[in-house]
């Protein structure tokens, strides 16, 4: 068995084939033109599964799974990433399905790209056999998603678990959203790295104002740099705290590039989780960070592809 996967960002447009133990058998990748027409994008896609296809493994795909940037419509099969402006509802799963070199049959499987990483994580990384879990990706925003009951929970339109935009300051900033006092505004590498400027941290003279920049100065005890990774933490662990009661978690995954931060992200949020979390219930959950970094779309992808196979919606064990 032989599952195709695409993996569609706003930097890149990544495909590959994947095997029954989730290796990648093959890999192609386009820069994706992030501000041309909706054809020239689709042309990228075109160009990967074109690569894909020349592969002798491609004869023997089974399902064909694709993880996009969001938001995505799984019911209607379109993607409308706010990175990728000239697609809104645009028909992905339709025009990758009408590729010449896709199987007669197979029914593209889209989700979101956070989506995808949990089904990864769930597959074949940190939340591994969880049965109840929630997985999140920190880094220029805020995505994440559920494992709930053994099986990966996308939601009715694929968007289920999207933590980055709960509220958790009813007071806070507005948000691109449109709600207001939302995780993202406080915990995406976007934030951490404003918050930090606008109280007066520099960055180094070769060095950009990036969150990792932030977090090599909270490592060297900047105060203003651990303030933002403490508003970040903090924020973080009221959404888990909030999500925990909801679901009754028994883990949460933690990837992207902020969660690369370590311990000054993670000793905040786990020192906040613990005056949040404090039912019963909800008390000690561990939070760990993710078990999959490069590939972790890739795989999600061609796991949801099995899951939909298999029609239990359960992700691959
Ligand atoms: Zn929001």
């Amino acid at each position: 068995m032989v599952y195709g996967a695409l993996d569609i960002g706003g930097t890149k447009i990544a495909g590959a084939l994947v095997d029954a133990e989730g290796r990648l058998l093959v890999r192609h990748q386009r820069p994706t033109p992030s501000h041309g027409s909706a054809e020239e994008l689709m042309a990228a896609v075109t160009g990967v599964l074109d690569d894909l296809a020349v592969h002798p493994a491609w004869a023997s795909l089974s399902c064909l799974g694709i993880g996009s940037a969001g938001p995505v419509d799984t019911v209607a099969g379109t993607v409308s990433p706010v990175n990728i402006p000239a697609w809104r509802s645009f028909p992905l799963v339709d025009r990758v399905r009408r590729h010449p070199a896709v199987p007669r049959g197979t029914r593209p499987v889209l989700v979101g790209d956070a989506v995808a990483m949990t089904a990864a994580e769930h597959w074949l990384g940190a939340a591994r056999g969880a049965t109840n879990a929630l997985c999140m990706v920190v880094s220029t925003g805020v995505g994440g998603g559920l494992v709930l009951g053994g099986a990966t929970h996308p939601g009715t339109s694929g968007n289920a678990g999207h933590i980055g935009h709960i509220t958790v300051d009813q007071n806070g900033p507005l948000c691109p959203c449109g709600g207001r006092g939302c995780v993202e505004r406080f915990a995406s590498g976007t934030a951490i790295a404003a918050h930090a400027l606008e109280s007066g941290w520099t960055p180094p003279a070769d060095g950009a104002a990036t969150a990792a920049e932030v977090a090599a100065s909270a490592r060297a005890g900047d105060p203003r740099a651990l303030a933002a990774f403490d508003r970040a933490g903090r924020a973080l662990a009221a959404a888990i705290a909030a999500t925990a009661a909801l679901v009754e978690l028994d883990l949460v995954v933690i990837g992207g590039g902020v969660a690369q931060s370590g311990e000054v992200l993670f000793g905040p949020l786990r020192h906040y989780l613990a005056s949040y979390a404090v039912l019963d219930f909800t008390r000690d959950v561990p939070v760990v960070p993710a078990g999959l970094a490069l590939d972790a779309g890739l795989i999600g992808a061609a796991a949801a592809g099995v899951a939909a196979l298999s029609g239990t919606g359960r992700s691959v064990s």
